[in-house]
Order: structure tokens, then sequence, then C-alpha cells
């Protein structure tokens, strides 16, 4: 089995998106394509006004976004007509297919807000499909808990133990893992894939290559391989992030992504014409 190794370090950027969230962008700032990973935003802020403004009415078209909120809550709303607030420790899997009208706004008006939002490509034969949510609320989370580590399985599978995401196209791995100092977390990656690890507080080595030093808030997009390993030189947090890519032309225009320029100017058009909605 093949090692898996550090393949890039990168540093996020700090920018603002929706109505002036402040945010740091990982995947998806140049903009890069990870396949089938386009973009991964973390924010976080003990500051109101960092993130108060919100992301008012919004469509999106040809992908899913999965936001994850580590501390804080938030309110949606959809053009499917669905409404919810997300609280600490929850997950919505949202997978816009042919478009979705949504707002997400922070409900507090104060204290830490903390999470992430990652952007998945979708196939073709699947950017037409209705919108589908899935929901993990955070108190029903897939949990693995040793003396070492503490495992949140949001998508696949660690020993017996499956995250409720299942049955999907590029078969991700989504876990949020916690390891103590000295401790080891050793996972068999499908060599299909490509992975990366989100560290979001700590240090870690990865590997058996030496790297530079990796702290917090960094992603770190890890080379093809089956056998990964991960050491906490302090006790440290990060996600484990995994999937098959898609491999087709991509075509990007804000909150759409599709294959080709025609397709973004449909959906513009759409959008404009107000037939965004089917
Ligand atoms: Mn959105």
């Amino acid at each position: 089995m093949k090692q898996i190794e550090v393949k890039k370090i990168i540093e996020p950027i700090s920018t603002s998106d929706g109505a002036g969230v402040k945010l740091k962008r990982s995947i998806g700032v140049e903009p890069n394509y990870f396949d089938p990973f386009l973009m991964l935003d973390e924010f976080g802020s003990e500051n109101k006004d960092d993130y108060i403004a919100g992301f008012p009415p919004h469509p999106h078209r040809g992908i899913e976004t999965v936001t994850y909120m580590l501390e804080g809550e938030f309110e949606h709303e959809d053009s499917t007509g669905a409404k919810g607030r997300m609280s600490s420790g929850d997950v919505q899997w949202m997978k816009t297919g042919g478009g979705i009208i949504h707002s997400e706004m922070p409900a507090m008006s104060e204290g830490k807000l903390h999470g992430f939002q990652l952007w998945i490509n979708m196939p073709a034969k699947l950017k037409r499909n209705k919108p589908e949510y899935i929901y993990i609320d955070a108190k029903q989370m897939k949990v693995y808990k040793d003396l070492e580590k503490k495992i949140k399985i949001i998508a696949g599978k660690f020993g017996d133990i499956e995250g409720p995401v299942k049955g999907h196209n590029v078969e991700p791995i989504y876990f949020d893992v916690e390891l103590e100092k000295d401790k080891i977390f050793n996972f068999n990656l499908p060599s299909t894939h490509n992975s990366f690890i989100y560290l979001i507080e700590g240090e870690i080595k990865i590997g058996d290559k030496n790297h530079d030093k990796i702290k917090n808030s960094t992603l770190i997009v890890l080379s093809k391989g089956e056998k990964l390993n991960i050491k906490g030189l302090i006790k440290s947090k990060f996600l484990l992030v995994s999937g098959k890519p898609i491999g087709e032309p991509i075509a990007r225009g804000g909150p759409f992504v599709m294959n080709t320029k025609e397709e973004i100017l449909e959906a513009i058009q759409d959008y404009q014409n107000e037939t965004f909605v089917r």
C-alpha cells in the first residue's frame, strides 16, 4: 500500500462573501479546482461585525454545499420551502441540482461563530436534478471515540461506523478528528480519491517524509495513495475530506458551476427572468 504524503501546504487567504462575512478561503482562490472540491471556506469570529451581515438570498446551480457549524447558530431558508436553524455541531449537506435560492443568516447577535462551507461539484448528469438535503443534527452524529482520538463521521466509514451520507457519486469521506498529543491517526483512503486535511488547531505531522511546520487554519493537499498516518505533535483538531474526481470540464460563474459557458449564461438568464427555480 502506498504511503500518503503532503503534496502542498496552502495558507488560506482572508476574504469576504455574502453581505460581508469575513472568512478564510483555501480552495477556490485562484480559482483552483481540486476535483471534485470547488471551494473551502472557514468562517469564524468572536466579533459580530465579521458575520452579522450573513448571506442574504442568492442562487446556486450545479453544486453541493456542505455547511458544518462548529459554534454558533445559523437560520436558513430556501426556495423549496425548507427553513430551519443550524446549531453547533450540525451539518447541512445540500445538493442544489438545477437550482435553489437560499439565505444563510446568523441567528445570533453576539458570541463566537465558527464553521466551514465546502463546495463539491456535481457531474453533468446530476446538475439538473431537484434540490435535495441531508441534514445531520449534532445529536445524531456518528462518533468514534477512544483514549487517543475522537472522530465525528459526517461521510464515509471509520471501522464499523458509517456516516449518514450514503450512495453518493463521489464516495465522499468527511471526518472531524480530534487527536491527542503524541497519538497517531491511521486510516486507509481509496487510491482513486483526491484528499485534503484542514488543520483547525494544533500541530500535526503527516506521512513519513519531512514537511514544513503545519499549524492552525491550514489546508494540506495530500498525495494519492492508501495509507494515511497523522501524528498529533500537540493536541490537534482537523478535518479529513476525500472524494472521487468527476473528471468533467467545468465552467464557473459565481454561485453556478456547470460544464460550459453557455450553461452559465443560461443560469444567469434564468435567474434574471425569474425562471431559475423549476
Ligand atoms: Mn449559499
